[in-house]
């Protein structure tokens, strides 16, 4: 037994609270007309999650809260709330989700029709209660409750509402739930992936873009790359091609320097030896002085040479003077007086013209005559020969005076002349040495311009060798900014270094340019953004993908889950059918002592196609068009086979009528009491609620009726709401109910002939 106990308070005309315990397999409730019943069975469609308050009786939900009643004296005022609490015996876990003994499920119903769901004390949405019901095989179609005159509903349904209530009824509505779950899920699954394929579609361009942008990035990566190592390279060989040379024109500098140097000493001693021989024109100047002191002593010994031949020929003259006087002494006799002297004493004479003249005249011819008497008287004068003779005396020793002088002079003369050869010489010696300076002076500065033209050259090669090594120094300033420290980090060279053209280290600077040129036409610097983006766009993309995936696996997955679904739900539902019809030919005979009854399947073809949700939607509202059944096939529209509907037939014994129009009100109530039954015998419910389904029963019937309940009971806990004396006869557990002045329903249980008595 599964139900345990049913408590309303303030529901319907249960004003205080009730409580009916079910503690038999069947339960029976009796009372008068309006004395509240139905609102017991009521109250269990209720706590079941009824949403239809029409069949509740009720227009809005506060119908279903006790609305006072009686007159003031006896009245109690309404309640504000209506509640309904059903309890569950779990011990044997209906509720497989639920791991308690007990199972208590609430409704309550406030005045501004709110409801709240409570299981276990704890609210829940409706939804919660609708599958734990349908777990437990307590259906929400409620065919397991029948309401009063609602025997033959399950008869006067549609063949889609019956299906519905016997899939139901099979327990197979929880696999309902799974497919249309399923299906909600197909269809959120389609609509994500829509989605997401959307949003791939959406950043496919973004993902291209960056993509490209990505590999210009990379392509300058690699660039940068090729130019570090590039760079390393030149730079290795061009610091160890700098500092070699550097080192090799230095050094080869230093010994054409220190020539030079020593050139530069070597000029200044030549020239020192060549302004020296400058000072030294004294020595020519002495030399001049000294040839005129020579020429001078010559002269003057030539002077005392002439004196000397005068005074030897003055003295000879002398001496001729002497001997010719002392030839004269022997002949003066032979004095002559000379005609032209005469002549000239005569002219003066004719000449004269006055006294004056003649004593003038004769004044100068006394003066004639007077010197030719002298000169004629001392020439032949003996006094002459000692005057000769003292004068070659004189003249002698004026001879001797000059030979002594002359002597002097001569020595004099040896003397300068020696002096002068000696000068002579020096002067000559001295020559040869400035002229060896003069040659050193030449040679020197020709070695000094070899050698200047050497150290030019080096010093131009120098030079470039310095101008590299400033480039060097740039570049790899140049290189640390573009590229980064690896760039400038380099391995040196040292050692043994192969050699090779200078050109190959120009090629590689070409290259160098080159590339740098490349790098910035590719623009790809400060990439770490994009690439960053990149990465993350396209992890996103790759989790779409992914997700897609997901998606793609959970589509197969619920479409095969839901053709599992549909062939589950159509095997059980066949063999369902065929254990129904078994029991339902059973029941049928038993009640109508004969004939035959059975349910069958009825295909529908509808024109329009729907989707799967859409039929089942329209399944589970119990939306059915009648129109569509038994299909009217139109050639041009695609058809679709429809779930099957259920369809009755009934064929009673000794009549001919065919069919459940033909059956009368007794007969309908029958057919639908022996198939209600033989679903329950199939797939007994944990409980069935009926509501005065015996009312239309003759008296043999109630008996059949009372017999097949307690065949029921043997698998459902029953409830009974009944007038039949029969039926009350088979209850455990009776319950009467009462209404008083106050109109509100009072319970309480009772003995079977009290019952009887309370059913009238
Ligand atoms: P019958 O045997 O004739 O079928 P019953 O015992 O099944 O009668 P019910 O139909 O259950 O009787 O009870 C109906 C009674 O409940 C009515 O008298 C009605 O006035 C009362 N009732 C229904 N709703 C309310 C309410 N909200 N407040 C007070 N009374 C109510």
């Amino acid at each position: 037994m599964y139900l345990k106990s049913l408590e309303l308070t303030g529901f319907k005309s249960f004003a205080k609270k009730a409580t009916l315990h079910f503690n038999s397999p069947i339960t029976g409730i009796v009372g008068p007309n309006g004395s509240g019943k139905s609102n017991t069975a009521e109250a269990f469609r209720f706590v079941l999650g009824e949403q239809s308050i029409k069949s509740l009786r009720g227009k809005r939900g506060e119908d279903m809260i006790w609305n006072g009643g009686g007159d003031a004296s006896t009245g109690s005022s309404r309640a504000n709330r209506a509640s309904a609490k059903l309890v569950f015996d779990n011990t044997r876990r209906i509720f497989a989700g639920i791991d308690f003994d007990e199972v208590t499920l609430e409704r309550v119903v406030h005045r501004d029709n709110t409801n709240e769901y409570l299981l276990n004390g704890t609210a829940v949405r409706l939804k919660d209660i609708t599958e734990l019901l349908a777990t437990a095989h307590i259906g929400a179609t409620g065919h397991h409750i029948i309401s009063q005159g609602e025997a033959d509903r399950i008869l006067s349904a549609s063949i889609r509402e019956r299906r519905e209530m016997i899939e139901d009824a099979l327990g197979l509505k929880i696999y309902q739930w799974k497919k249309l779950e399923s299906i909600r899920k197909l269809e959120k699954t389609e609509e994500n992936m829509e989605r997401v394929a959307s949003l791939r579609r959406e950043i496919a361009p973004h993902i291209r873009f960056l993509k490209k942008q990505v590999e210009k990035i990379e392509k300058a990566e690699e660039l940068r790359r090729e130019l570090t190592t590039l760079y390393k390279q030149y730079f290795a060989r061009e610091e160890w091609y700098v500092q070699t040379n550097k080192e090799t024109y230095s050094h080869e500098l230093t010994g054409p320097k220190k020539e030079l140097a020593e050139l530069d000493h070597l000029l200044i001693q030549a020239k020192e030896i060549l302004t020296a021989s400058k000072n030294k024109d004294k020595k020519s100047d002495e030399v001049i002085a000294l040839e005129h002191k020579l020429a001078t002593a010559r002269s003057e010994k030539d002077t005392i040479m002439r004196e000397l031949g005068r005074l030897e020929g003055e003295i000879s003259a002398n001496k001729r003077t002497i001997e010719k006087e002392k030839e004269k002494q022997k002949k003066d006799e032979f004095k002559t007086v000379y005609l032209k002297d005469v002549e000239e004493v005569i002219s003066s004479i004719e000449s004269f013209k006055s006294i004056e003249d003649a004593k003038k005249l004769f004044s100068e011819v006394v003066a004639t005559l007077k010197s030719f008497v002298t000169r004629h008287r001392s020439i032949t004068d003996s006094a002459l020969i000692a005057e000769s003779e003292h004068e070659i005396h004189a003249l002698e020793s004026q001879r001797h005076g000059l030979e002594s002088k002359l002597k002097q002079i001569s020595e004099t003369e040896s003397h300068i002349s020696r002096e002068y050869n000696e000068l002579k010489q020096a002067i000559e010696k001295e020559k040869d040495t400035n002229r060896d300076a003069e040659k050193e002076v030449f040679r020197v500065i020709a070695r000094q311009n070899e050698v200047r033209h050497v150290i030019s050259d080096l010093s131009a090669k120098l030079d470039i060798v310095i101008r590299d090594e400033e480039l060097l120094k740039r570049e790899l300033g140049e290189a640390g900014i573009t590229l980064g420290r690896d760039a400038v980090t380099y391995e040196k060279m040292s050692g043994h270094v192969e050699t090779e053209p200078r050109a190959a280290q120009e090629d590689r600077r070409h290259q160098i340019e080159k590339i740098k040129i490349r790098l910035e036409d590719s623009g790809g610097l400060g990439g770490s953004e994009v690439m960053k983006e990149f990465r993350e766009t396209e992890e996103r993309d790759t989790f779409l993908a992914r997700e897609l995936e997901d998606l793609e696996k959970a589509k197969t997955e619920l479409k095969q889950l839901i053709a599992d679904l549909d062939v589950r739900i159509d095997v059980e539902f066949k063999t369902g059918i065929l254990k129904i019809n078994t029991e339902f030919k059973k029941f049928f005979a038993l009640m109508f002592g004969g004939g035959t009854a059975e349910l069958t399947v009825v295909r529908e073809v509808k024109r329009k196609k729907k989707s799967d949700l859409e039929d089942l939607g329209d399944a589970l509202s119990g939306e059915f068009d009648a129109n569509t059944r038994m299909g009217a096939n139109d050639a041009n529209e695609s058809q679709e086979q429809t779930p099957e509907g259920l369809d009755v037939n009934v064929s009673l014994p000794r009549k001919k009528v065919k069919g459940l129009m033909m059956l009368s009100g007794g007969e309908r109530a029958l057919t639908s009491i022996a198939l209600l039954f033989a679903i329950s015998q199939v797939n007994p419910p944990p409980f069935i609620i009926l509501d005065e389904t015996d009312a239309a029963l003759d008296e043999a019937n109630s008996k059949k009726y009372g017999d097949m309940i307690e065949s029921l009971a043997a698998h459902s806990q029953l409830i009974l709401i009944t007038h039949n004396r029969e039926t009350m006869s088979r209850a455990g557990v009776l319950y009467g109910v009462t209404m008083g002045s106050d109109g509100a329903s009072k319970l309480l249980s009772i003995q079977f002939d009290e019952a009887v008595r309370v059913a009238k």
